[in-house]
């Protein structure tokens, strides 16, 4: 099903009729995809096609990461608005980038897709997961189901910058539990990818639970600290 946009365009403003988004073809065209990324961690690299220094002396837990764009600009005002004002329309933008840059990756599709989930009580303050918002139209347009059956975070995130690398993979550790899966292949889609600190503990968790390869999909990645 198609749904036609008249009015206004979501970052720009600018004047839209009758397309299927409700952000304009300038905007989409600004968008701040990634461009010599880390294949594993996301992060600026000179070469996309091997892992940086970081990940190769210490691999990621997820087998191949997927990231529409840089946390910046329309990205950022797009995941803001869902997020913490409950702009819905802002979802099929999100992702229909976060698809096409699936599509255009050519790897091996997932099983299921598995959005990741939020604690009970932040799912409870906000109403609704954004993860899962955003996976719903990509599991429809690649055919592939959204599990989330025996899949809980049972710890709300903790301030993160508080804690060394050390407590903090503790504190992460626990921080998810899953059912046995039914699946081999899955890939979690998380709206923006930070530290990776949740989506490594998730995937352990996916791994320990009898997958056998876990992607991550993501809609946005902060951008690469100096060093
Ligand atoms: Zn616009
Ligand atoms: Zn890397």
């Amino acid at each position: 099903m198609t749904i036609f946009y008249t009015g206004s365009c979501l970052l720009c403003l600018g004047v839209i009729s009758l397309i299927s988004s409700p952000v304009c073809d300038r905007c989409v065209a600004s968008w701040p995809h990634l461009r010599h990324s880390c294949p594993q961690c996301g992060d600026a690299s000179l070469q996309s096609d091997i892992p940086c220094g970081r990940c190769l002396s210490n691999p990621k837990p997820w087998h191949s990461l997927c990231c529409a764009g840089e946390y910046t600009g329309p990205t950022t005002w797009l995941i803001k608005g869902l997020k913490y004002h409950r702009q819905l329309a802002t979802v099929g933008p999100l992702a229909h980038q976060l698809c096409q840059t699936i599509v255009r990756g050519h790897q091996p599709l997932p099983e299921a897709i598995i959005p990741m989930p939020l604690h009970w009580r932040r799912r409870w303050q906000r109403g609704f997961n954004q993860s899962t918002l955003i996976a719903h139209p990509i599991g429809k347009c690649l055919h592939i189901p959204i599990y989330m059956k025996g899949i809980r975070r049972t710890q709300p995130t903790p301030p993160l910058e508080s804690l060394d690398r050390q407590s903090r993979q503790r504190v992460m550790g626990k921080a998810f539990t899953v059912d046995p899966l039914p699946f081999q292949h899955v890939a979690i889609v998380d709206d923006v990818l930070t530290t990776g600190a949740s989506a490594a503990a998730l995937t352990k968790a996916l791994l320990s639970a009898g997958a056998t390869r876990v992607d991550l999909w993501v809609v946005a990645k902060t951008p690469t600290p100096m060093r």
